[in-house]
């Protein structure tokens, strides 16, 4: 069949990309086959699977991609800090076996399981929470984190949702709060280009969840190799995106937009920000993958 230039223009105008979404291979709740699926009955062409420190979904996802009929960026959400700041950084179609950034992302999974046991000790002393009662929300081999202990706390009915345990039981100002190791955030980019990934920042202007890292930081990261920003997310108010696009400009940085879907566990929905195409061509030509099509 042949399209008319007009024709197919008009098709590119309408093409819809996610580029943030999360499985049970870290915190979200539906497997990555079902997220994929998900995102083609959300009417989403191209949809990126996210998941925090760890790229064990993509085989899944791969396969859903290819029988749903959309187009698939294998990603992965990097841990990482600055100037004692919490930064996560996509990454987008690298090298998932890079010794480096495996390196790096192995040590984080390894902390953010040493953090959680320790938190669930401690939470223990105040709470009927059992280390097992935590594993029982998890898939085998996920990166755990914060969101399965307040799985937890959920299903033994200390509180209503994850937003609710975020606010009050596993916030950090209490006591059953401990960090985990993640890797400087300008060694994080580095590693992320060492293994032909793009990277970028993750919900850079999102002060609900904590402090945000100065202009200054976002600078030292573009200087290490950072290509976008993350600015059109739930988390960032009119003025934010307003003030994150300008940083952008002024830096060289492209811009993006993501639902950073959690399944049930957030109420973000797939596709409700959208990257525009001309980026998405960026990030394929820039990255060492392809990205998957059907
Ligand atoms: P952690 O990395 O273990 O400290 O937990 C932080 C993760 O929890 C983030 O990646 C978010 O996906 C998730 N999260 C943060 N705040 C909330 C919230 N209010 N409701 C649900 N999930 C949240
Ligand atoms: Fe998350
Ligand atoms: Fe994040
Ligand atoms: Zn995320």
């Amino acid at each position: 069949m042949c399209t008319s230039k007009a024709a197919r223009i008009t098709i590119l105008g309408s093409v819809r990309i996610d580029l943030h979404t999360h499985s049970t291979a870290s915190d979200g709740t539906d497997a990555p086959g079902r997220v994929v699926a998900d995102a083609a009955a959300a009417g989403l062409d191209v949809v990126a699977l996210t998941d925090h420190d760890t790229t064990s979904g993509w085989g899944e996802a791969e396969e859903s991609a290819l029988t749903h009929g959309i187009a698939l960026v294998r990603g992965a959400e990097i841990s990482a800090r600055a100037q004692h700041v919490s930064v996560h950084l996509l990454a987008y179609l690298h090298d998932p076996s890079h010794p480096d950034l495996l390196a790096e992302t192995e040590r984080t999974r390894a902390a953010r399981l040493t953090r959680a046991r320790r938190m669930v000790e401690l939470l223990g002393e105040e709470y009927a929470l059992t280390w097992d009662d935590v594993l029982a929300q998890t898939e085998p081999g996920t990166t755990i984190g914060r969101p399965h202990i307040a799985d937890a706390l959920v299903t033994a009915g200390y509180v209503s949702d994850r937003s609710a345990a975020f606010a009050t039981i596993l916030h950090p100002g209490t006591p059953f709060y401990v960090p985990h190791y993640a890797p400087d955030a300008v060694a994080a980019v580095r590693a992320v280009r060492a293994a032909g990934g793009v990277p970028v920042f993750a919900h850079p202007g999102a002060d609900g969840r904590g402090r945000v890292v100065a202009d200054e930081v976002v600078e030292e990261l573009t200087d290490a190799g950072l290509a976008g920003l993350e600015v059109h997310h739930r988390d960032h108010s009119d003025a934010q995106r307003t003030r994150l696009d300008d940083l952008a400009r002024t830096l060289g940085l492209f811009v993006t937009g993501s639902s950073d879907y959690h399944g049930a566990g957030k109420p973000n929905r797939l596709g409700e920000n959208t990257t525009a195409p001309p980026v998405l061509e960026i990030i394929e030509e820039t990255g060492l993958l392809d990205v998957i099509r059907p």
